[in-house]
Order: C-alpha cells, then sequence, then structure tokens
C-alpha cells in the first residue's frame, strides 16, 4: 500500500510503497478515507522528540473496518471508524477509573519486540507508526482501543478530526476543565485545537468565551465556533484586554506552545482560575510560572493537558452525534481537501496559517 513517511528529523514527508500486516489478536484494519494533516506531526519531525523513524506520519484518520483479528468485540467489517493515538490498556486503576490518558500501561496495546512489524518494507525492515496511529497511508493496523465507532452520516473528512484536534481542544473544556455554565473562557490560538476549545466552551454554557490569535481571518473563523469576543493580539495586549472584558477569566487555554503565551494565559485568569497548556513547545522549553506573592495570593492553577482527558470511544461517537444533530461545528475546521501527494504543501499552508485543515481524501 502506499504510505507517507517521516525518513529523517528535518526531512519532508515522502510516498513509499510498503507492507501492512494482517490484524491478530484485539487489531483492526482499516481502509483510510480521510487523513488530517494535524500541526503535531510537523513539531514530530522538525523536533527531534525521539520518535523511531522511519514512521508513517498522520494520527488524524476516519475510515471504514476492512477485517478485524480473533479478539475483538466492540466493532465489525463495515462500521464507520475514527482512530485516536491515545494507547491505553483498559484494565489498569487509572483505565477503571475513566482516566485513560493516564493508563499506567499503554503498551500493552502494542506488538511486542520480536513479534513482526505492523507495518514494514518489502524486505521486512519495520516501519514505526507515527504517535501509534500511522495515518498518512491507504489503511492503518491499530488495537481496538484506539477506535470509536461512529455514525455513518457524519461525513470521513469531517470525522478524521474528532480524533486529535476535537478531542485534544473540546475535552480540554469538557473534560479537564468541566467548564460550568456562567463562566468565562479564553483561547490563546484559534488553530485546529483553539477553536475545538472554543466549541467545547459554548457546550459547556461558558458566557464568555474570548478568542485571542493574531490573524484576523482566524478569528473571523472563531465566530463560528461560538467565540463571544476576539483579540487580535498582534495590536493589542490581549492581558489587559480579557482583564477589561471579564475582570480575569475562570479557564485560559494555551494551544500554541509559546513562553509568552503560555505566561498570557496565566496573567488573564481571575484569582482561583486555572491557565491550561495544550499546546506543544519544543524541547527544552520552560514554561514561565510567577510564584511571587502576589500570585501565591490569588492561588491560581496551571494544569497541563494530553488529548483533552479524553475517554476514546465516548467522546469521539459523542460528538459524531452532536454534529449530526447541528450541535457541534466541524464544517468549518475542513478548509480543502487534498491528496497523499500533497502533505508537504499542505503542512506549508498550515504553517502560513492560510488554512484551518488540510484533509487527504486521495490515496
Ligand atoms: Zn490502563
Ligand atoms: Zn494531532
Amino acid at each position: 500500500m502506499k504510505a507517507s513517511l517521516a525518513t529523517a528529523i528535518g526531512e519532508k514527508f515522502s510516498l513509499h510503497d510498503v507492507v501492512i500486516d494482517d490484524p491478530v489478536g484485539r487489531e483492526v484494519l482499516v481502509d483510510v478515507k480521510a487523513s488530517g494533516l494535524c500541526h503535531s506531526d510537523l513539531h514530530l519531525i522538525d523536533h527531534d522528540f525521539g520518535m523511531p523513524l522511519p514512521a508513517v506520519g498522520g494520527h488524524e484518520i476516519s475510515g471504514v473496518v476492512k477485517s478485524v483479528g480473533p479478539g475483538v468485540t466492540s466493532m465489525s467489517v463495515g462500521d464507520r471508524v475514527v482512530a485516536c493515538l491515545i494507547t491505553y490498556c483498559g484494565a489498569c486503576a487509572e483505565c477503571l477509573s475513566g482516566r485513560t490518558t493516564l493508563c499506567s500501561n499503554p503498551s500493552a496495546v502494542a506488538r511486542k519486540e520480536g513479534e513482526k512489524p505492523r507495518v514494514s518494507f518489502s524486505d521486512g525492515t519495520e516501519i514505526a507508526q507515527s504517535v501509534s496511529v500511522g495515518g498518512f497511508a491507504e489503511q492503518v493496523l491499530v488495537h481496538e482501543n484506539q477506535l470509536a465507532v461512529v455514525n455513518d452520516e457524519i461525513p470521513f473528512p469531517q470525522a478524521a478530526l474528532l480524533g486529535c484536534s476535537v478531542v485534544t481542544g473540546a475535552g480540554a473544556a469538557i473534560n479537564t476543565a468541566h467548564v460550568r455554565p456562567g463562566e468565562t473562557v479564553a483561547v490563546i490560538g484559534t488553530g485546529g485545537i483553539g477553536l475545538n476549545a472554543i466549541s467545547g466552551a459554548r457546550l459547556c454554557g461558558a458566557k464568555n468565551v474570548i478568542a485571542i490569535d493574531i490573524l484576523d481571518s482566524k478569528l473571523e473563523a472563531a465566530k463560528k465556533f461560538g467565540a463571544t469576543d476576539v483579540i487580535n493580539s498582534a495590536s493589542t495586549d490581549p492581558v489587559e484586554a480579557v482583564q477589561e472584558l471579564t475582570g480575569g477569566v475562570d479557564h485560559a487555554f494555551e494551544a500554541i506552545g509559546l513562553d509568552v503565551t503560555q505566561r498570557q494565559v496565566q496573567d488573564m485568569t481571575r484569582p482561583g482560575g486555572t491557565a491550561y497548556l495544550i499546546g506543544i513547545a519544543p524541547p527544552g522549553s520552560t514554561t514561565p510560572f510567577d510564584s511571587s506573592l502576589g500570585d501565591l495570593f490569588a492561588q491560581k492553577r496551571l494544569h497541563a493537558v494530553l488529548m483533552g482527558s479524553s475517554n476514546v470511544k465516548r467522546d469521539i461517537a459523542l460528538y459524531a452525534d452532536l454534529y449530526v444533530q447541528g450541535r457541534f461545528e466541524l464544517d468549518h475546521l475542513v478548509t480543502q481537501e487534498i491528496s497523499i501527494n500533497e502533505i508537504n504543501e499542505g503542512y506549508e499552508q498550515l504553517l502560513k496559517g492560510e488554512v484551518i485543515r488540510s484533509v487527504i481524501t486521495s490515496f
């Protein structure tokens, strides 16, 4: 099958012919119908986070179940599914309490050392799956825990985004922050994740949902997702503006991964409020935290967020149903549909802020 690989740090994605194995145990083989270009995949080849290479890039996919291993019980051939990079055993104390993103045995769903690789070159050399998915490919082979069955009405491109940017952004507001009706929210960075944090805050009934970015076009988009106020931080100090609008928000989300904005989310929360760090900072970054007396008295919290504290099967199916009911915005996330040959160009457009999401729909 065709797959686009990351072969070395700093190199662009390149198309290769690779071999994908049949499912064993509780694995599921998925025919990929749509695969989103998430910013994180670019991070993983721009900076050395220790990811094994070569690897099939991509991790935001939807598709149809092609075949299942003998141990699979939660889905059948022909089901419409969405994959997620959250790997969890389903049996440890954290998993059993619903906190699957904190699973103590996430490698339980991977193949073991010495076993045949899921993806390889024709000579048998292993190819890793980027963040346990490997979605820039015609097919994906993962453990059933990583897949959610969704309704058949949601289009594949919209469904693909549920697996990463939606669970990460919306989940941060819904599951991590537990935003309550009437509370106030600010979001810095209105890309794929920030827009979904806005959607999640709207769904929770937040009174003010303030979107902050440096591009007016992205701030216009944020209004479609439920932003009640927008601030262009290229021309306006976002901390002063948020303080003026609300006196400080209950929840401030950072969806970029920069020291300066990580500090701003702390400064724009009210006393007792919480700043949430969602954006991935480059290796070696140090998040500034002011522990001077004034900030200690304000009793603010700083909360790191992983994948919106999401539960793969429950949350992805829920967002798909809310979309069909017209209560959850996804259509404006999909800027364009592209071919698997156009991944590098798609990322260049993403970096320039020209697109929210490019989604591969032709392989
Ligand atoms: Zn577990
Ligand atoms: Zn992602």
